[in-house]
């Protein structure tokens, strides 16, 4: 290790007993290698600085210990200071500005206090130990790097010294620069200036450094939080002054006031009622007294506006014509007979009341301005049905054939009663519930409004949306809704609500008591085939832009997507696989390959792909311990297979497949009916000692109930007991009591049409269900038999092989 002994060539000239005049410094210390401008004020320095600059130009500098001593004496200075050369000098006004450039550290020897009229010292040289070595490299090239990023981070330095600095500089020079930029106290730099080892000297400025970045760091982050707010708002008001200024410019409206007056005189043609009128009047009176960069001020502008925006004045006049609706419901709707009626028999009650409200009105004529001759609308029809029947559709042909708007919201999945009522304005993004949304988009007060998914209607924490539903519907209280982001209350008595659902079982009952059900069901492949004829071609034409001429489609193509490409009770996926049928074809010849396609069963599955489902799914052959029931669910009627195998046990009945507990129960009932028959049945005393009785209904992802399987249940595990077939082309539905008799079931249009679909001959049910065999469309007559069964020993009979 190398230790060089500093040399200056400034300093190497002076002998010991020197005397130079000496300077105190009030705040920080003069390094070595500097270079600053310095202000003196007290006669005493400036006296000291003349003298120097007058002579030799050299001049020691040393801090004073405490600032405020006006007069320092020896004692009141730091004993090591720099001996420095005042390079220029400017006086003004008794002050004294000076170029001082710092050469060495210097210990004061003898500090004489009597003679002149400033300091004076002898001094002794302080040796700087330099060492060359990698720890103090190390520390250059960090400290090097700490530096420029303070300066980075903001850190003042003068621009000229950092470059100097930064091109390379010896370590002492470096070291001495950048503490004289620390931003520390007077007694941290001059323990700097002190320390005699570069090392060391390094190390103490390198923790300053660092020191100072972390709150540099600090200061940034606060500054661009701060920055970014400002920029914001700065931002938002310089741009609503330069929109002003266009607009002025344009000779557009652009003032607030002008604004003002825009939404008043809308408000005037909005035709509120007095009441509410009043209310949206002193809102926008308050408005316009408001700035507006107040928040608030937008909170009541989206207020008025929408008030502006629903609709208050009378609705649509629309005549109510029996005989236009029955052609408007027959030309768009094929079948659904016992629908069309009950839509038209409401039809004729509304406009029975809505003649005598009229005559009442006219023949009164009362000079209540405020009487009302609106129809009360009497009842909710509520269409019950499985998916793709055309319950929505319907419900348009309504509005259509009464002239008036139509509005579809579901309900499916509501949770809060806030969707239906809105949010008080003081939440943030606050808006009106629902219902008034419907409203404001079909922009009369008479639409006909389809609440969807009636029964999908749920309720929690957030309050219960059915109760605000009620409120709707009731003819009584709809006159008056109340929606929280309103305010005030809005007349719903002229709108047709019409509700819709899958099943009626989750509708609260209050709610149904309301309701004025018509039931959908299914379609039969006769039926869906004409839809499609008559309707789903005609329309997909038109989507696709294509002609009659281009598409002709057999009847057993038809078939051959009904039955091949589709499973369902409703017409949607048929719509929708046609709609493909149309795409490809539209796309052939729009490109030209030919100008007519005629589609046959055999060329489906060109445009289809391979089919999806079997043409029937009944069993291929007679089993035993499976027998086949029909269910009922939300998506229509189906088909189930009920399996039963033994095993050996003890007597226990295990069921599987995702079996609701009604269903349970009837597995139940059905053991106990079968062990108090063993006798009649054939089986051995106690026979089921010996055995466990697992019984499975395959598809357990879809969860079935209801009772209408118990005769289904008995039938297969008899089979299995007995060992005796069931025959694969009957099925069954049926509730069995444990004395085996068969009780009615509901749902049968929707099972026989399931049935049907899957290739069933024969269906067996309760004796009691007889009546409902008229709604059951004749071509399914036809083709299937039906067997009325009062008691469980006939639907053995009936179902099992003869052993
Ligand atoms: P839902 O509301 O019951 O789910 P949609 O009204 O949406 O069913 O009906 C699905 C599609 O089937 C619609 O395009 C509709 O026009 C058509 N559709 C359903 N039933 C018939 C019908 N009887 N006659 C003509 N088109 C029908």
């Amino acid at each position: 290790m190398a230790i060089l002994l500093n040399e200056n060539s400034n300093t190497s000239e002076k002998d010991d007993d020197k005397v130079y005049p000496l300077v105190a410094i009030r705040h920080g210390v003069i390094f070595p290698h500097t270079e600053s401008i310095i202000q003196f004020a007290r006669p005493k320095s400036v006296a000291g600085v003349q003298t120097a600059y007058d002579g030799d130009k050299k001049i020691i500098f040393a801090s004073q210990k405490d600032t405020k001593i006006a007069e320092p004496e020896a004692k009141d200075l730091y004993t090591v200071g720099t001996l420095c050369e005042i390079e220029r000098t400017l006086q003004t006004n008794g002050e004294m500005n000076a170029f001082v450039r710092g050469l060495s550290r210097v210990r004061l020897e003898k500090v004489i206090t009597t003679k002149p009229n400033y300091l004076q010292a002898t001094i002794s040289e302080i040796p700087e130990i330099v060492e060359d070595n990698p720890e103090v490299q190390a520390l250059i090239n960090h400290i090097t790097a700490e530096f420029k990023k303070a300066v980075n981070l903001g850190k003042a330095v003068d621009i000229m010294n950092f470059m100097k600095l930064m091109s390379g500089v010896s370590p002492s020079e470096l070291v001495d620069q950048i503490a004289s930029t620390l931003d520390i106290k007077t007694s941290e730099k001059q323990q700097i200036l002190e320390i005699t080892e570069i090392k060391e000297r390094l190390k103490l400025v390198s923790e300053f450094i660092s020191n100072e970045i972390k709150i540099l760091e600090i200061e940034r982050n606060i500054a661009s939080k701060t920055q970014k707010k400002f920029d914001k708002n700065m931002r938002d008001t310089v741009l609503r002054e330069r929109l002003k200024t266009i607009q002025k410019e344009l000779g557009e409206e652009g003032d607030d006031d002008q604004e003002i007056d825009l939404l008043r005189q809308q408000l005037k043609r909005a035709g509120l009622p007095m009441e509410a009128y009043k209310k949206a009047s002193k809102e926008l009176n308050r408005l316009s007294r408001m700035s507006p960069h107040n928040p608030e001020a937008g909170y009541i502008r989206t207020w008025i506006e929408t008030i502006i925006e629903i609709p208050w004045k009378n609705g649509k006049r629309s005549k109510v014509s029996i005989n236009k609706a029955q052609k408007v419901l027959d030309g768009d709707h094929y079948g659904l007979e016992e629908v069309k009626e009950r839509i038209v028999e409401y039809l004729a009650v509304l406009k029975l009341k809505s003649d005598q409200a009229s005559k009442n009105s006219s023949s009164k004529k009362s000079d209540d301005a405020k009487s009302k001759s609106s129809v009360k609308i009497p009842t909710v029809l509520c269409f019950v049905g499985p998916p793709g029947v055309g319950k929505t559709s319907i419900g348009k042909s309504i509005a259509h054939s009464l002239g008036r708007e139509f509005v579809k919201m579901s309900l499916g999945g509501m949770r809060d009663e806030a969707e239906i009522r809105g949010h008080r304005r003081t939440y943030v993004g606050a808006m009106p519930g629902r219902i008034i949304q419907g409203m404001k988009n079909s922009g009369t007060k008479n639409p006909v409004f389809m609440l969807d998914e009636i029964d999908k209607v749920g309720s929690d924490f957030r309050g219960d949306p059915s109760s605000a539903l009620l409120e709707v519907l009731d003819p009584e209280q709809n006159d008056e809704f109340s929606d929280h982001y309103l305010e005030i209350p809005y007349d719903l008595s002229e709108v047709i609500f019409i509700t819709t659902a899958n099943t009626l079982d989750t509708i609260p009952h209050a709610l149904r008591d309301r309701l004025e059900i018509i039931r959908f069901s299914g379609y039969t492949i006769a039926e869906k085939r004409e839809i499609a004829k008559k309707y789903l071609f005609e329309k997909n034409l038109e989507r696709n832009g294509l002609k009659k001429k281009n598409v002709t489609i057999s009847s057993e193509a038809y078939d051959t997507i009904i039955q091949r490409y589709t499973r369902e009770a409703g017409v949607r996926n048929l719509e929708r696989e046609m709609a493909k049928v149309f795409r490809k074809v539209a796309r052939r010849i729009a490109e030209g390959k030919t100008s007519k396609v005629t589609i046959t069963p055999t060329t489906v599955p060109k445009y289809l792909g391979p089919f999806r489902f079997q043409e029937t799914m009944a069993e291929v052959k007679d089993e035993i311990g499976m027998a086949t029931g029909l269910a009922w669910t939300q998506a229509g009627g189906d088909i189930l297979f009920i399996e039963v195998v033994l095993m050996p046990g003890r007597g226990k009945l295990i069921l599987t497949g995702q079996l609701g507990d009604v269903m349970k129960e009837s597995a139940s009932a059905a053991f106990s009916y079968i062990r108090s028959r063993w006798e009649d049945l054939g089986l051995e005393e106690n026979f089921y000692k010996k055995i466990d009785l697992h019984v499975h209904i395959p598809e357990g992802a879809i969860p079935k109930d209801g009772p209408s399987a118990g005769i289904t249940l008995t039938t297969a595990m008899v089979s299995a007991l007995t060992k005796t077939q069931v025959k694969k082309e009957v099925a069954m539905t049926g509730e069995v009591t444990l004395r085996g008799r068969v009780l009615e079931i509901g749902g049968l249009k929707e099972k026989v049409i399931a049935a049907h679909r899957a290739g069933i001959k024969t269906i067996l049910v309760p004796k009691e269900n007889k009546k409902d065999l008229i709604k059951i469309p004749k071509e399914i007559k036809d083709d299937i038999t039906f067997k009325y069964m009062s008691h469980m020993d006939q639907v053995l009979k009936e179902a099992l092989q003869k052993k």
